[in-house]
Order: C-alpha cells, then sequence, then structure tokens
C-alpha cells in the first residue's frame, strides 16, 4: 500500500467508532477490532531478532514487526513479574494497584482493561502464567498455571479446576489459544484473548526438540561480562544475580538430576541433550574467567531455546488468523513483562533500571491501520498497554487509569508534547537477587535513579555518551545543570503518579510486617 492510501485508510478506521455512533457507519466500520495480546516472561529485546538481536533467530515475532510497527523506546514501570501484570492490567503504577512485588495478592475487585472489554461485550480469555494469586476477574474464560507454573506436563486451573495437562507448557498453552482463536464466533462478539507464556522464565527448561538447538553457537559475549562497577553505588555489587556466583550449576544449568514431573520419553531427551554437557564440564575443570564463559554460554544455549519455543507459538497463532479470516479485524502485539540480562554487567535475572531489564520488546499489527514495518521511537511504557487497547476499540479510560493511549502512534501520527520521560520504581528488596529499591527517570537521553531503604544513593547516566551505563555521572560538576533538570523532572512524575518520598517510607514499614 502506497503511504497516501495508507494514511487514508488508516484515518477513514480512526473515524469508525464516531462514525458508528452517529448510525452513518458503513457495516465494515460497525466490526470492533478483536485483540490478541501474547506476553512473554523475561524475553529481553537483546534476543529478539527484529531489534537486531545477533544471538538467534525470531522468524514468528518478526513478522508481526514486518508486517506492523516496532517500539524501540518501550519501557516497564516496575520490573518484575507480578507488578508488570498488575500495571499492565489496572494502567495504575504499583504503589497505587497494590502489587509492588512478588508476594502480594492482586486485588481484582479493581478496575482493569479486560474487565472493560467484557463489559462492552467482548469475549475475554486469559491463558498461561498470571502469577498474581488471586483469581482472575474480569475472563470469560481462563486457564492459567499456577504461580510460575511447570515447563513439563504443568498443572493448569481452568476455571479453577486444576488438572495436569501432558506436554510442554508453550506447546499446551498454543494449542488451547488456537481451539480458541478456530471457535466459532459472529462478528457482533469480539474477542480479547491475552496469551501469556511462562517461557523463557527461569530456570530455562526447552522443549525436548530445543534442547541441542544451540549446541554449536558461539555466542557474542557481553563486553560488561565483567564488570567491576567501578563508578556505581554499592547496590551493583551487594545484588545475587551474578551469572558468576547466583547462577546454579544443578537447576539453572542442568547438571543435576532433571525435573521430577519429566515423562520417560522426555526423560530420556533430556539426558540426550545435558548427559554429554555433564560430562563435559567434569572434565573440563573450569575456573575463575573460563567458568563464567562456559556457565555464560549455557544459560543462553537454554535461554534461546525456550525462546524458540516461544516464537514458533507466535507464528502458528498468526497462521490461524490468516486461516480463519481473523486477521484483517485482529490488533496482534507481541511483547514481555520486562526486559532482562543476558550477561550485561555479569548478570542475568532483572529487577533493576538499567537498560536490558527496563526495556520491553514491543510489537504490533493492525492490518489497513498500522503501517507495515513501521518504526517508533516515542517513550511508551507498560502503564499505556490498557489504555491504547480500549481506545483502540472505541471505548474511552477510565480515570483511575494513569497511562495514555498510544493509538495516534500506532496509526503513524506524530504527537505534539508526547512526554519525553518514564518514571519507574522497584519496591521487592530485601528478597531474591537483592536488588535494591530504588525509583527513577528515563529520558530520550539521561537516567536518574536514586537507591534507598538501607543506602541513599544516585546514579545518572549520560545513554548518548555512554549506552552501556558504565559510567555514573551524578558527581561530575560537567554534569550539575542536567542533574538539576533530572531532578525538577523526576519531582513532577512523582507528583503527577501520586507518589512519594513519604509513601515509600511508609511501603518499607508495610513490608517488613509481611
Ligand atoms: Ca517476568
Amino acid at each position: 500500500m502506497k503511504r497516501r492510501e495508507f494514511v487514508r485508510s488508516a484515518g477513514l478506521a480512526s473515524l469508525a467508532i464516531p462514525l458508528a455512533r452517529c448510525g452513518l457507519a458503513v457495516r465494515r466500520s460497525l466490526r470492533r477490532p478483536n485483540i490478541l495480546f501474547i506476553m512473554a516472561d523475561d524475553h529481553a529485546s537483546q534476543a529478539v531478532g527484529c531489534y537486531g538481536g545477533r544471538l538467534n533467530r525470531t522468524p514468528g515475532i518478526d513478522r508481526i514487526a514486518r508486517e506492523g510497527v516496532r517500539f524501540d523506546n518501550c519501557f516497564c514501570t516496575n520490573g518484575i513479574c507480578a507488578p508488570s501484570r498488575a500495571v499492565i492490567l489496572t494502567g495504575k503504577y504499583s504503589h497505587l494497584n497494590g502489587v509492588r512485588d512478588n508476594a502480594v495478592a492482586f486485588d481484582g475487585s479493581q478496575t482493569t482493561f479486560p474487565k472493560l472489554f467484557q463489559a462492552a461485550g467482548y469475549e475475554t480469555a486469559l491463558l498461561g502464567k498470571w502469577h498474581l494469586k488471586s483469581d482472575p476477574t474480569g475472563f470469560d474464560y481462563w486457564n492459567i498455571l499456577p504461580g510460575q507454573g511447570d515447563y513439563y506436563n504443568p498443572d493448569l486451573i481452568e476455571m479453577g479446576a486444576k488438572k495436569r495437562v501432558a506436554g510442554y507448557v508453550t506447546d499446551i498453552l498454543t494449542d488451547i489459544a488456537v481451539d480458541f482463536l478456530e471457535a466459532p464466533r459472529t462478528e457482533s462478539k469480539p474477542f480479547l484473548l491475552m496469551l501469556q507464556h511462562k517461557a523463557p522464565h527461569r530456570n530455562w527448561q526447552p522443549a525436548a526438540r530445543h534442547m541441542a538447538m544451540y549446541d554449536t553457537t558461539e555466542f557474542p559475549e557481553p563486553p560488561t561480562l565483567f564488570d567491576d562497577y567501578a563508578t556505581r553505588s554499592r547496590a551493583a555489587f551487594e545484588q545475587e544475580m551474578t551469572i558468576s556466583e547466583h547462577m546454579t550449576l544443578d537447576s539453572d544449568l542442568k547438571l543435576g538430576p532433571p525435573p521430577e514431573r519429566l515423562d520417560e520419553a522426555q526423560r530420556a531427551a533430556w539426558e540426550k541433550a545435558f548427559g554429554p554437557k555433564r560430562e563435559a564440564f567434569k572434565k573440563a575443570n573450569f575456573s575463575g574467567q573460563a567458568l563464567v564463559r562456559w556457565k555464560y554460554r549455557r544459560y543462553l544455549q537454554d535461554y534461546l531455546g525456550c525462546i524458540a519455543a516461544v516464537d514458533e507459538s507466535v507464528g502458528r497463532v498468526l497462521d490461524v488468523l490468516d486461516r480463519t479470516g481473523l486477521a484483517e479485524n485482529t490488533l496482534v502485539v507481541y511483547t514481555s513483562d520486562q526486559g532482562f540480562f543476558l550477561g550485561e554487567h555479569g548478570w542475568f535475572d532483572k529487577r533493576f533500571m538499567y537498560e536490558e531489564a527496563l526495556r520491553m520488546p514491543l510489537v504490533m499489527r493492525f492490518p489497513g491501520r498500522i503501517e507495515p514495518g513501521a518504526t517508533n521511537g516515542d517513550m511508551v511504557s507498560n502503564l499505556d498497554f490498557g489504555p491504547t487497547f480500549l481506545d483502540v476499540a472505541g471505548q474511552g479510560k477510565p480515570a483511575p487509569m494513569q497511562g495514555r493511549s498510544f493509538l495516534p502512534l500506532l496509526l503513524g501520527r506524530r504527537v505534539a508534547g508526547w512526554p519525553e520521560s518514564v518514571y519507574y520504581h522497584y519496591y521487592e528488596f530485601p528478597a531474591v537477587h537483592m536488588a535494591k529499591r530504588h525509583y527513577g527517570i528515563r529520558t530520550k537521553r539521561y537516567k536518574l535513579i536514586h537507591f534507598y531503604h538501607d543506602i541513599d544513593a544516585w546514579e545518572l547516566y549520560d545513554l548518548e555518551k555512554d549506552p552501556r551505563e558504565l559510567r555514573n555521572v551524578h558527581a561530575d560538576p560537567a554534569y550539575a545543570a542536567v542533574r538539576l533538570g533530572l531532578e525538577a523532572e523526576l519531582s513532577r512524575l512523582q507528583a503527577f503518579y501520586r507518589d512519594s518520598d513519604a509513601l515509600s517510607r511508609i511501603f518499607i514499614d508495610v513490608d517488613k510486617k509481611k
């Protein structure tokens, strides 16, 4: 489609709802779009082909970008599993939706975007990782993993009833999604389907067919694999997420016994894939940097093996949309609840406000509305997802939602005054991985972070000059004016989102009693 034709059709499409309300619309305009929201768990942008990833290929996900838009500056607002999910559902920051860390149960009586879709007559469904402890609300159908769930032969809780399902988790969830998409439906009952994969969450157990997929691959090493944290605060030294010390050989890197849930065939595949690695490891007797390098390589083999199944899943559901004729009227979204460290700074896991964990991959396709092959560099966040999906479906945003719809950006429009900063706040400390509490802002060029609780330390990075965040310039006089500007913007955003240091102190006391 030529650019002018595209703009014309996109303009008409966005008029569909007001026209429908005036009773003037043609039949096409009355069709409300379906939403297919696919989210992985801990899938870093560095491991997505269309983000220029040098580690792996992801043809399924890349197809969404090729036929739609890739967002290059999407950030999470609290980088761990349950909090990110609660932000997405409510469009509210963690301090307002209540899920500040993975230990809290979500209050399902809150307004969520799926509830609003359900109330508007959509068929709403949720599959896979939920992780919010309370039962899902706002879904006509849900079939979820308990907690983190298992990779092999997982238990699933279908509308409250738990049962064990044979197979590999990513494939099982995809099968259920395919059944849902292929079920007969009428245009008067569009759907919202949230397909939320467990993969590639720790401890990275691939499907049998992908266990040896990367056996001969030499992965490029991140330049910061042996970061000495020279200019950072204590927070970087006192975390517990290093590949060298905190990644376990037995469980994470599969030198120990296989998981108990494996059936005979899976056990044989496991032994065939990981047995030789175990023997080679014993013989090699690695230590020091050689051991870190071996662990890094083994980590990526399994992490990327898990992603291979997720990518196949995306390809399968896109094919079903084509086959059923649903593709034309369905917004397809692929994202991850946050990013992940793949050896950068010597780490795995997420939590920190540094780039690799803060960034979310986000690609979207909507034929006839989103220009194929588009990219967008505006700053958006998971806070904006709900308001955007509601807007796509012609519904308004309820007052409590703090995010803003980026539908105009999807349609390729430039929006004057679009926000140029994103606010972040992480709370889960002391806890696993020991990433200290911190908040901060990310602007297009800079990042300002304040670590607090058992520390009071600031970091400032100039991402243009120092994209790997190796030089904290907070105390550098040359950045004094920049720092003042960022501090003012941070204060403005805290007030705007109704967060404050006083509230942070209250939460420290509340969390002590948990
Ligand atoms: Ca996660």
